[in-house]
């Protein structure tokens, strides 16, 4: 069966594997009227980068907490690696977790809190020195074992809580917003270094995030979580380019809706239709529309200069707000913000405009 969710479209059919990482069957989570997780299938490959995305609430921490056993499902089968785990305690599931908040050892330096999982282990203290020096040289912490927590920056502390969760070589490491409280610069380089040592280590992925740029970033494949449910498990280009859902088109990246009688107006069809804001393209009111494009008149209603682009919203005669984006090739700041109010029309490629079905 290929990985996706119950009663909801996905752009992805994949062959199914003999034995996934991850197998979720029908897991749902209710806490008191509170139903967090809806009932989703969603199968997990050995190695993958795999990230759930969605907004607050959507039941993405819940998902994870259950296959790392912290919450036992309501209803449902959890299977790592083939084998049913749904009813185990965390300690006999190979799986590991990363916090947001790190939840290092304060009084331990960096050296005994990485070690700490071979030392539960009775790892002799030998083979643990290597172990620790090895994990530590895969975060680039080398000699910097004898500090304290305290004594390491925001970043420092999420790789020496990395090095610890990977030192047992879980199958499966989970990891919940683990950069969520580093600012952008600085998250933005774990993210390369997160993909680099998953790379490395060959070790399944999941990971938690409401950040979108951060899942097309780094995930092989991606789950697309809202209320409780899965709208979309596909890889970070097919979630992209073709979203199923108003609520995926929206949530990644920015929606563009075309529907009701704006849409029989423009595309010429009935139906929920979404275009992304780099594929339109802006030009004066008599510019020629190809055989295989889709026209539409407007006005810029707003202008929104970000530096590399510039975002133009534009009001069109039919009715609805499209959002364009245009690269600052040869555009200043200046030349982009006076054109608020001109004329347009906006031409794209009738291939990019996509139909979407309307969950809502
Ligand atoms: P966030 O990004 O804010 O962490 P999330 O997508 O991870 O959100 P969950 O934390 O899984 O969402 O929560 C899903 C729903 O379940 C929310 O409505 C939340 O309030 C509720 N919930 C989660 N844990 C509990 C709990 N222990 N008791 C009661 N309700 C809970």
């Amino acid at each position: 069966m290929p990985a996706q969710s119950v009663d909801t479209p996905t752009t992805t059919s994949r062959p199914r594997t003999e034995r996934a990482a991850v197998r979720l069957e029908g897991v749902r989570k209710v806490f008191g009227d509170v139903e967090a997780v809806a009932g989703i299938d969603l199968e997990i490959d050995e190695g993958e980068f795999f990230s759930m995305l969605g907004p607050s609430g959507s039941g993405k921490t819940t998902t994870l907490r259950m296959i790392a056993g912290f919450e036992l499902p309501t209803a449902g089968r959890i299977l790592l690696d083939g084998e049913d785990v749904s009813q185990r305690p965390p300690f006999e599931r190979d799986v590991n977790t990363v916090f947001q908040d790190y939840a290092l050892f304060p009084h331990m330096d960096v050296g005994d809190n990485v070690a700490y999982g071979l030392m539960v282990r009775k790892v002799p203290r030998e083979a643990r020195a290597l172990r620790v020096e090895d994990a530590l040289r895969m975060v680039r912490l080398q000699g910097l074992d004898r500090r304290k927590p305290s004594q390491l920056s925001g970043g420092q502390r999420q790789r020496v809580a990395l090095a610890r969760a990977l030192i047992n070589r879980p199958r499966v490491l989970l990891l919940d917003e683990p950069l969520g409280a580093l600012d952008l610069k600085l998250r933005e380089e774990m993210q390369i270094e997160l993909k680099r040592i998953q790379q490395e280590v060959g070790i399944t992925f999941i990971y938690v995030t409401h950040d979108q740029e951060e899942a097309l970033t780094m995930s092989d494949r991606l789950a697309v979580f809202n209320r409780g449910r899965i709208e979309q498990v596909g890889a970070p280009a097919d979630v992209y380019e073709r979203p199923a859902t108003a609520f995926v088109a929206g949530f990644v990246g920015t929606s563009n809706l075309l529907r009701g009688a704006v849409a029989e107006a423009v595309v010429g069809r009935t139906g929920m239709f979404t275009v992304r804001p780099e594929k339109i393209h802006l030009g004066e009111p008599g510019a020629s529309v190809g055989a295989d494009e889709i026209g539409a008149l407007g006005q810029i209603r707003d202008v929104v200069y970000v530096g590399p682009d510039t975002r133009y919203i534009v009001a069109l005669d039919a009715g609805a707000d499209l959002v364009v984006t245009q690269q600052n090739l040869a555009t200043s700041s200046t030349e982009a913000l006076v054109a608020r109010g001109r004329a347009v029309r906006l031409v794209w490629k009738r291939e990019h405009c996509l139909p979407i079905a309307d969950l809502a």
